[in-house]
């Protein structure tokens, strides 16, 4: 073809990894109409905006034109869905159209999610709907706009396909961009092919850890050890930042943990209204397996499945390589509370080394039992600090609070920390805007029905989450209980 929209696309992971994926074009769309572009993003990755809006543009953006020299692939994966084994998943309704490089000379994945079946779709028709990818582009952006490592969103195109969810619904595809797209779940699969699981380790330490490359390949800190605790340590900290930021991913499945160290799959996800560890959105996972609090012990486990992959190169004996990541493994949940506890730190405008933990696990306790809005007690405790007590009373009474209150002013006093400046500190961290459950529903249901400009509100509000402004106030505001009590994402 000649469509030339994006221009510069390489396909390194095709090229070198090729049994583990399946060259593949997305469904022609019946009539794309593009809903939603990332100026920015495209900007970042030297495309052309004119470009991308233009016919030939949203072709790419919905899977039914490739772009001249590219070479789209369906990539392979297994993995483990709710603790079983699926030996083959793979991308069932995405494809891989292949690399950029950003203007900081980074090397990212331009990846279509809803473009059509593929050798991978089993059972399921290929195709997404507005909604949900809408909700994957918003969740994304704000994610990244909270600094938590994440793909990113550059498009959604409505394909004017008729796809059967609930009835009848507008189909659609997202644009995606990432680091990378692999995932624990890639390396499950490669194990059992063989000779290519060394290349894809070789090739995941060269794109995501490549000051791991000048490691010996055997030895006692070679470079696959020092790969996987690369991994650990990323993923620990990822996590960390969700349970501080209230993030429920919604569906922890090892094809859905990246070794980028990036979120991935906005499928089921929510931000927590009410502080409850024992929260779930989802409606598949009636057993709780991925509840807001079980996140840190998923993703260890999740970790050990990765950790099961990469044996063979790491050791030549079992016992030897079970020994080697296991020390490494048992690192995780010092790595994670390091995370946790610097981050709680902060968000209560503290020092991190010198915190007592029995703080923030009483802060915990207290925003429980109230069902305490997880984002809004935070902006209250730091108003608080400027004599500012109504916005904290609206959360938890009084008599309740005022005793932890008392301690962590004394705690503040200790450390030094005038209340002003540590009420400023608190801000710069403790976001004002997330997409919050309802307020996301209520946009995504307007914008299947054709009317944007909730979303777009939205968007504009949830990219800027620490940047208060008044006539945006209406964001900031928890839900209304009866919602936060029945809401399911999926
Ligand atoms: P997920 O739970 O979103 O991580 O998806 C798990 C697997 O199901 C992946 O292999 C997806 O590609 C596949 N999948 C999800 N939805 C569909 C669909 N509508 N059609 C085909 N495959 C799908
Ligand atoms: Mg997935
Ligand atoms: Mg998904």
């Amino acid at each position: 073809g000649t469509n030339t929209a994006v221009s510069g696309l390489d396909s390194t992971f095709a090229d070198e990894l090729g049994v583990l994926t399946v060259p593949w074009q997305g469904a022609p769309a019946p009539d794309p109409k593009l809903l939603v572009l990332n100026e920015q993003l495209a900007a970042s990755l030297r495309l052309d905006v004119a470009a991308l809006r233009s016919e030939d543009g949203v072709a790419v953006l919905s899977g039914s034109a490739a772009p001249a020299g590219a070479r789209p692939v369906a990539m392979a994966y297994a993995g483990h869905q709710f603790g079983g084994y699926a030996p083959l998943l793979g991308d069932g309704r995405a494809l891989l159209l292949g690399e950029l490089t950003d203007t900081d000379g980074r090397r990212v994945d331009l990846h279509l999610k809803g473009s059509g079946p593929t050798p991978f779709s089993r059972g399921g028709d290929g195709f997404a709907v507005v909604g949900p990818m809408l909700r994957e582009y918003l969740v994304s952006e704000a994610m990244y706009a909270l600094g938590i490592p994440t793909t990113r969103a550059l498009s959604v195109v409505a394909t004017g396909r008729h796809v059967y969810r609930n009835g009848a619904e507008p189909g659609a595809v997202l644009a995606r961009v990432a680091a990378g797209h692999l995932r624990v779940g890639t390396f499950e699969f490669a194990v059992r092919q063989g000779e290519v699981l060394v290349s894809l380790a070789d090739y995941a330490i060269a794109r995501h850890y490549p000051e791991l490359t000048e490691l010996p390949a055997t030895g006692e800190r070679n470079r696959y050890l020092a790969f996987f605790e690369a991994v650990v340590e990323a993923q620990a900290s990822l996590v960390a930042r969700w349970m501080l930021t209230g993030f429920v991913h919604g569906v922890m499945n090892t094809d859905n943990t990246t070794i980028s160290g990036e979120t991935i799959d906005y499928g089921p996800c929510a931000f927590l209204d009410a502080f409850d560890p024992g929260a779930v959105f989802s409606s598949i996972d009636d057993g709780g397996r991925y509840a807001f609090g079980n996140q840190p012990a998923v993703l260890k486990w999740n970790l050990a499945r990765f950790a099961e992959t990469l044996l063979t190169l790491i050791e030549s004996t079992p016992d030897d390589a079970i020994a080697a990541v296991s020390a490494v493994l048992d690192t995780f949940d010092e790595r994670y509370d390091g995370h946790y506890t610097a981050g709680m730190a902060a968000k209560l405008g503290m020092d991190g080394e010198h915190i007592d933990r029995t703080l923030i696990d009483d802060l915990l306790t207290l925003m429980a039992q109230h069902g305490a809005d997880w984002t809004g007690t935070f902006r209250a405790l730091a108003d608080e600090l400027r004599e500012n007590s109504a916005p904290l009373d609206g959360l938890v009474p009084r008599e309740h609070i005022g005793p932890w209150l008392e301690r962590w002013r004394d705690a503040l006093t200790k450390q030094g920390h005038e209340a002003a400046q540590t009420a400023e500190a608190m801000d710069r961290v403790n976001p004002l805007y997330i997409p919050r459950n309802h307020q996301l529903d209520a946009a995504l249901r307007a914008a299947t029905d054709g009317d944007l400009a909730p979303f777009e509100k939205l968007l504009e509000v949830v990219t800027h989450p620490f940047d208060r402004r008044d006539e945006w106030s209406a964001y900031a505001t928890p839900a209304p209980t009866v919602f936060t009590e029945s809401f399911q994402t999926f």
